[in-house]
């Protein structure tokens, strides 16, 4: 089905007092180019520094002064454009749009307008285990961030820092496509995910590197598009979720009240969780949009654009895909593992030559579950994928079972060293001799008569006599052998 005419699964549709009614979300995403040098001038592009420290006559819009089109942050949106599986415009055009804004020292934001250089994508989203919904990109330009007015600084001056001014983003724009807050989320986490791979943006957005304008409308479930309502600057993924569920609410009450919607910009107060208007459509800026004097157009050639595709990492999806299918894993499973490239490499390293499974439930339960504990990635890890891997060996050959590979990931993790020289220093190594196992069954069989009885009557007692061996055996046995003798002896 089109996505656009996509309707929301039931149980995503709001109660009203009149009836259920839909979201409708689309979101307009501003990406931070990861870059040395800023989208028109050598100035450094990195976060943070002195106020005014990265800060050319160009940034500064010094009379005179000419931009020079960075081809990195071009080769960044190309790059993003194919990740998002979108038509690459050979031929786009850089718009001058005109606005008047302390922090804004041109006058005007150099951006694209009616000829972006990335035009129609998709992305695939993941909301749970078992719903992916397709999202549209309707187009992905480039244009130049602005500075930032300081207001706190002194009691009755305000400040400006040009830093951020000229620094390179790509707005990303979606479709009306996501139906829900949680679907919104996914999508951002998403998009996120896809630039990290393709090391295009950093998805700091506590640093501001991805900031979104959410799009909320609501609708009778399958009717008409409502009039929408946009959100500016959301900067985290938990407030834009916020956003959309209480501007739904708030539109919906206005509706079933009889009122109307007013197409407007609202801003998301974090402290009330709220949104509130900004300004009305009326008092929509008009931005005179011309294309840039002092720029070319943008041209770029095929053969270019074919080398950036041919020199891409392998993509999230692609590589889920590949786990599901060479390492037999659940899509659940691949999807944990692929989140960030550095886990997915982690997990790839102690794969390599050993059971897939057996890899993958390591790397997410036992060492996941601890770096998540501890606050801690794969990048600060103290027990190396060598070391993992070493664990897998020991349990793989039957040295160690399952349960004493726990102790052991214990003592690496804190103590480091080689798994097995650790099985081998501490007498972890399991006992697969049978005549020692043997010899401690009918130890605990001859010790326990009553139970014995119970157990031939009821044959699911046989894990006490487990357990016990297991005991007595400092948990060392291998508990395959424990079950066979165990049943041989009791005769079940
Ligand atoms: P404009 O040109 O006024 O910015 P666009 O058509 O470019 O409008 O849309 C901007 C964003 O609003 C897009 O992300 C789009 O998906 C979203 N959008 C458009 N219509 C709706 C709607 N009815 N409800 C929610 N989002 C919408
Ligand atoms: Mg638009």
């Amino acid at each position: 089905m089109e996505s656009a005419k996509r309707v929301a699964d039931k149980k995503d549709w709001i109660k009203g007092a009149t009836g259920d009614w839909e979201v409708i979300i689309g979101l307009e995403v501003h990406a931070q180019v990861l870059s040395k040098a800023k989208l028109f001038s050598g100035s450094s592009a990195e976060f943070g520094g002195d106020p005014n420290a990265h800060v050319s006559t160009v940034d500064a819009a010094m009379p005179g002064m000419l931009p020079v089109i960075n081809k990195f942050c071009v080769e960044q949106a190309v790059r993003t454009g194919l990740g998002l599986k979108a038509q690459i415009n050979n031929y786009s055009v850089f718009d001058r749009k005109n606005y008047f804004y302390p922090d804004l020292p041109q006058g005007y934001q150099i951006s694209q307008y009616k000829q972006p250089v990335v035009g129609e994508g998709q992305v695939l989203v993941d909301v749970d285990a078992d719903t992916t919904v397709t999202v549209g990109i309707e187009r992905l330009h480039l244009e130049q961030d602005a500075g930032k007015s300081l207001h706190d600084q002194h009691p009755n001056m305000s400040f400006v820092d040009l830093n951020r001014s000229g620094c390179a983003l790509m707005e990303i724009v979606s479709r009306p496509d996501m139906r829900s807050a949680d679907e919104a989320k996914a999508y951002v986490t998403k998009l996120r995910q896809i630039m990290r791979y393709l090391g295009t943006c950093d998805g700091n957005m506590e640093q501001g590197s991805m900031r979104a304008d959410v799009n909320v409308s609501v609708r009778r479930p399958g009717g008409e598009f409502g009039t929408r309502c946009e959100i500016k600057n959301v900067n985290s993924i938990r407030f834009m979720g916020q956003a959309i569920e209480y501007e739904a609410r708030r539109q919906i009450g206005i509706l079933e009240d009889g009122g109307k919607i007013d197409q407007e910009t609202r801003l998301f107060d974090a402290r009330k969780g709220e949104t509130r208007s900004m300004r009305s459509k009326e008092e929509a800026h008009d931005y005179r949009y011309f294309p840039d004097p002092d720029l070319l157009p943008l041209e770029l050639e095929q053969a270019w654009v074919d080398g950036i595709a041919a020199a891409l990492p392998e993509l999230p999806d692609e590589k889920k895909s590949r786990f599901v299918k060479t390492y037999g894993l659940s899509a659940y499973d691949a999807s944990v593992l692929v989140s960030e490239r550095a886990s997915a490499d982690y997990f790839e390293s102690v794969a390599k030559g050993r059971d897939g499974k057996l890899a993958a439930n390591w790397v997410i339960n036992e060492l996941f579950g601890r770096l998540n504990k501890e606050g801690k990635t794969v990048e600060t890890s103290p027990v190396s994928a060598t070391q993992i891997g070493g664990i897998v060996n020991l349990i793989a050959a039957g040295t160690i079972s399952g349960k004493i590979a726990k102790d052991v990931f214990e003592i690496i993790w804190t103590e480091g060293g080689n798994p097995a020289d650790v099985v081998e220093a501490r007498g972890l190594k399991q006992v697969t001799d049978t005549g020692a196992i043997e010899k401690a069954v009918d130890e605990i069989v001859a010790a326990n008569p009553d139970k014995v009885e119970a157990a031939r009557a009821k044959p699911n007692m046989l894990g006490w006599f487990v357990g016990q061996v297991m005991k007595s055996t400092g948990g060392k046995a291998n508990p395959q052998a424990v079950n066979d003798i165990l049943k041989a002896k009791l005769g079940l």
